[in-house]
């Protein structure tokens, strides 16, 4: 079968390959020069199952109330005149209950730990390098009240089968020395053994070459501008190099991904939820960490990947609108070496920001569409890099009709209608 996938993020690329490895002719179409040069780039690096627990809690209300008009808040609403907005934020408040963060845990937790488990095959059978590191990951608090509420939610999280364990400050220091000029802050840490740690971008890029080597044809530099559709099927797509046809379409196109469904009467609540990350060569090993990180309370991620430290975090509703904001981009970095004094140069820091394609839910839209030969493969926010194999590959089976290993049920766009 001939299948287009649209979109080359590493949710693409990932679905590519399962596409390709059923035995399908499948061609990727994206408007960037080569893979991963849009969200997928420069991302926090964490494979981590046990970062599912969703946005909207009730603890997050509390705490989007305390943010309200800080520049350098975690999270900031900046409010706007945009329905797209305005009809995300309502869905998202619906979701900030108890019962709904059980259930969107339980959910994003499904097909985050699938994924885990489709990386480490992966990496086994086909041997990728992108400065993977496989020492777990540790989420540390300095507030006695918030970690009280990460044991209860690391508890829930291991039932679910994501094995989590609460540490106390001195075994946090011992399993990451680098976090020894802070050790007298921490109330505790909750350690993910099972996590893991790489560069997407470097991924993405080794999974292309492999793709390429099972016959999988990239379009690069096409600009998808609409999807064709006769009698409730699609029927091509249109892009500034003319019309591409096909039997099957998966479209991964990250927060564009509503852009192009709502012309054909599908309207996913996927909002940009802007981000920032911070890359700098490590001067001093001793001083920068090696197990991945999780500064909880000020929503960072850190990861070590080869000699390079990444550091990302913030969120930021402000449309489509990709610049850099220095202060808050430099606010990332300041906390950083406060943390790992020493760990490396202000002056060597690279900036970037990117878009996390984000649910209401925090949940991703995987599966099919009223459109029997169109498939979602979108809408990952916080955890695309997380979610990239397992996704692919159960779209990847649907698409070929097999059943995928996992249920599907509470991933699909249905959840919305
Ligand atoms: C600051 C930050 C930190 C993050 N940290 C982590 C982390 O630690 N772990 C984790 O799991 N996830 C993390 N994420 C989330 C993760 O990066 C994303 O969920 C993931 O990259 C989404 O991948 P994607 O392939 O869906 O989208 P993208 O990578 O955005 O790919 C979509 C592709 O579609 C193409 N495209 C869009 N529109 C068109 C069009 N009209 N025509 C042609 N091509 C088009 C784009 O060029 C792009 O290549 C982070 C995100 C941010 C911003």
């Amino acid at each position: 079968m001939r299948v287009l996938v649209l979109g080359a993020g590493v949710v693409g690329v990932a679905t590519a390959y399962y596409l390709a490895r059923h035995g399908h002719e499948v061609t990727v179409v994206d408007r960037q020069p080569g893979v991963a040069l849009e969200t997928s780039f420069a991302n926090g690096g964490q494979v981590s199952a046990s970062h599912a627990e969703p946005w909207a809690t009730p603890a997050t209300l509390r705490r989007v109330f305390k943010w309200l008009g800080r520049a350098d808040a975690p999270l900031l609403f900046r409010f706007r005149f945009d329905p797209q907005l305005w009809g995300w934020g309502l869905r998202f408040l619906a979701n900030c209950t108890a019962f709904r963060t059980r259930i969107n845990t339980e959910r994003a937790l499904r097909i985050a730990l699938h994924s885990r488990a489709c990386l480490k095959e992966l990496r086994r059978e086909i041997g990728l390098e992108y400065d993977h590191g496989t020492r777990g990951i540790l989420h540390f608090y300095r507030d006695p009240k918030e970690f009280g509420h990460a044991v209860e939610q690391a508890g829930v999280m291991t039932d679910l089968g994501c094995r989590r364990r609460p540490i106390d400050p001195a075994a946090c220091v011992d399993m990451e020395p680098a976090l020894a000029a802070v050790q007298g802050d921490l109330a505790g840490g909750i350690y993910s053994p099972d996590d893991e740690s790489g560069d997407a971008y470097l991924f993405t890029q080794s999974l292309e070459k492999h793709c390429r080597g099972m016959g999988v044809d990239f379009r690069f530099g096409t600009t998808i501008r609409a999807v064709r559709t006769d009698k409730g099927l699609v029927t091509g797509i249109e892009t500034d190099g003319g019309v591409m046809t096909a039997d099957r379409y998966v479209l991964a196109l990250g927060s564009y991904s509503p852009l192009l469904l709502r012309p054909l009467g599908i309207r996913l609540p996927i909002y940009p939820a802007k981000g920032y990350s911070v890359t700098f060569p490590v001067c001093d090993p001793a001083k920068a960490p090696t197990v991945s990180l999780t500064d909880d309370e000020h929503k960072l991620v850190f990861s070590r990947l080869g000699e390079r430290l990444r550091v990302a975090g913030t969120a930021e509703t402000a449309g489509y609108d990709t610049t850099l904001n220095e202060h808050r981009a430099r606010v990332i970095l300041k906390r950083t070496l406060e943390i790992f004094p020493g760990c490396g140069k202000e002056s060597d820091a690279e900036f970037w920001a990117g878009l996390r394609p984000k649910t209401p839910d925090s949940v991703p839209v995987i599966g099919p569409t009223p459109f029997p030969n169109l498939f979602l493969n979108t809408g990952h926010g916080t955890l695309g890099w997380t979610m990239s194999c397992g996704s692919g590959r159960v779209v990847a089976d649907l698409v070929s009709g097999s059943d995928p290993e996992i249920s599907l049920d509470g991933l699909g766009m249905d959840r919305f209608t």
